[in-house]
């Protein structure tokens, strides 16, 4: 979670939202990739943390499965991102913070843990929330 909140960090200085994700490989300490959330620097509604550093993960290992592996993010997943991990097949996510208003992983929805879907990953929620929380409190008081 400190490798996803440097990576959090990183969203400012693009005027994102600091949101930062990392892939862990199954032997949970390889990080397969990291990203932050590039939508305001990029231009791209779908460049949230999480997506691209599935995407970036899947690409270095040079298939879309990601099973074993652990996604950590600072925020809860929206339904975009949750749908995203849904597909990758990641054994287990990880957060931060809720997201109130639009989290998909147990706040407004629970996309990830509905049982008429045949993979289901683990959640492990509110590792280091405050600080992940504090960031966004931040970025937004900043605006
Ligand atoms: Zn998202």
């Amino acid at each position: 979670m400190r490798l996803a909140l440097d990576e959090a960090e990183l969203a400012v200085r693009g005027g994102d939202v600091p949101v930062g994700a990392v892939v862990l490989a199954p032997d949970g300490g390889t990080v397969l990739a990291s990203a932050h959330n590039e939508r305001e620097a990029g231009g791209d509604p779908t460049a949230h943390a999480e997506v691209l550093a599935v995407r970036r993960a899947a690409a270095r290992l040079g298939e879309w499965r990601l099973a074993g592996c652990t996604l950590v993010v600072t925020l809860e997943p929206c339904t975009m991102c949750a749908g995203a991990i849904q597909q990758s097949r990641v054994d287990r996510v990880v957060y931060g913070a809720r997201d109130e208003k639009a989290g998909a992983v147990g706040s407004l929805w629970d996309l990830v843990r509905d049982r008429r879907l045949n993979h289901r990953p683990e959640v492990i929620e509110g590792v280091l929330a405050d600080e992940c929380s504090r960031l966004l409190t931040e970025f937004f008081r900043n605006r």
